[in-house]
């Protein structure tokens, strides 16, 4: 059956990336979402003062998928950004800013020079100069230093930040958390490692206003696609008649179901944000709180490659319990009860023949926004093959 119109629920990057090639394909779009505005969480927008500010959070733009830089490439102009993270990481001396990922410099910041010397020569000796290896392996190193110094960063720069992002200990959340934190043997101070670190020219805003900028787009907001889908006996209703075209959800798939299963837990956010009556607040976009305050990280937005103002914008980020209908769910908890709570979601969502899930709610699963972008041009086929 040739496809000849969708629905597309959500707006953000997952949404506006299959709208478009779906439009792109021919395809009538209705995109609907329940805010008033588009992009998601990468939503932005341009305060009093001229400062791009994001505000569902810090976001930046990095990826190897050469067609994921390419296909948004159309859509706006990039321009070069090095993402660059430094730790707070005294109680009491809390000026004391190191590089994270811990590297070289972090080591010399916070270890007797005699003592960094020796652990520099054993990681530089056994592992290597400029390779990066990640915590948990130091940690098993058959020298007691740099197993102490393996415990040091451990427990400085991720064991307490880890508790107040996620209110779990890193053992108790799957491995995919622990398997991210590397140690950098070199002075490399750059946060991302990937072949494109960019941010778009003039937002995220306006980079996914030009996606869904197409005559065979139609773009609904303000309007919860929950009230207006119903799903029965393997169909779905839209405003009470049969739709049976594609359908692609990227809000919660919990919700989609009137929770028959139980609630998915995520972690939310509580953002503070700050105008500063100067230039420059911190020396990084980002310092991350990981040992004191109750926020786990302060950004500055004029320095994601905006330029500079008279005025700049912090936030503050800090970490609450989700509370349906209470607060916004973020970050899905990597936990493998809440993955098996939401495959059985995704076992009653394949009983709607129509119906694809996609994105980070849809899919229970953070994804950067890259991996957002290449998951929608990858759901294409698949929507363009099935029906
Ligand atoms: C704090 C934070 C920081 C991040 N930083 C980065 C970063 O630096 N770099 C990076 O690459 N990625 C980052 N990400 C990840 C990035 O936000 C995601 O990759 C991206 O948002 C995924 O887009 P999405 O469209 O799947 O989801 P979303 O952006 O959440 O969009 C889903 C949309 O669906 C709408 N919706 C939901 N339910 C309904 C409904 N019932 N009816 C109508 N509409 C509905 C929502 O309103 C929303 O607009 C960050 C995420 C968070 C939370």
């Amino acid at each position: 059956m040739k496809v000849r119109r969708a629905l597309v629920i959500g707006a953000g990057l997952s949404g506006a990336t299959v709208a478009r090639l779906l439009a792109e394909n021919d395809v009538n779009v209705t995109v609907i979402d329940k805010r008033n505005t588009i992009g998601g969480n990468a939503y932005d927008k341009v305060d009093e003062n001229g400062v791009t500010v994001q505000v569902y959070g810090p976001h930046i733009f990095h990826t190897n998928y050469k067609e994921v830089y390419d296909f948004l490439a159309r859509f706006t102009e990039w321009v070069p950004y090095k993402h660059k993270v430094l730790a707070s990481l005294k109680k009491k001396h809390e000026k004391k800013l190191v590089p994270v990922p811990f590297n070289l410099t972090s080591l010399f910041e916070m270890y007797p020079e005699k003592e960094a010397e020796a652990i520099k020569q054993i990681l530089t000796e056994e592992i290597g100069y400029g390779k990066k290896v990640p915590i948990l392996a130091l940690k098993k190193h058959e020298d007691e230093r740099v197993r102490k110094f393996a415990d040091f960063v451990y427990k400085n720069i991720f064991y307490i930040y880890t508790l107040k992002q996620w209110g779990f200990a890193p053992e108790e959340l799957g491995d995919e958390v622990m398997g991210r934190v590397p140690v950098y043997i070199s002075e490399d101070d750059g946060y991302f490692t990937d072949t494109y670190q960019c941010m778009p020219k003039f937002g995220f805003t306006e980079m996914i206003k030009n996606m869904l900028n197409h005559p065979k787009i139609y773009l609904s907001l303000g309007k919860d696609a929950n009230k207006m889908l119903y799903l029965s006996d393997n169909k779905i209703y839209f405003n009470g008649t049969e739709f049976d075209e594609p359908i692609i959800f990227t809000g919660c798939v919990d919700e989609l179901f009137e929770y028959k299963y139980g609630v998915l837990p995520y972690r939310s956010l509580k953002f503070k944000f700050k105008t500063v009556n100067a230039k420059s607040f911190q020396p990084a976009a980002v310092v991350n709180y990981t040992v004191n305050k109750k926020y786990t990280r302060i950004s500055e937005f004029t320095k994601f490659a905006c330029p500079e103002k008279e005025k700049t914008v912090i936030v503050k980020e800090y970490p609450k319990t989700y509370k349906k209908d209470k607060n916004i769910p973020y970050y899905p908890i990597p936990r493998k009860e809440n993955e098996l709570l939401h495959k059985k979601y995704a076992e009653e969502a394949k009983n709607f023949p129509n119906l694809f899930l996609l994105g980070r709610l849809a899919e229970y699963k953070y994804v950067n926004m890259d991996v957002a972008v290449k998951n929608a041009m990858a759901l294409l086929d698949k929507v363009l093959e099935e029906m």
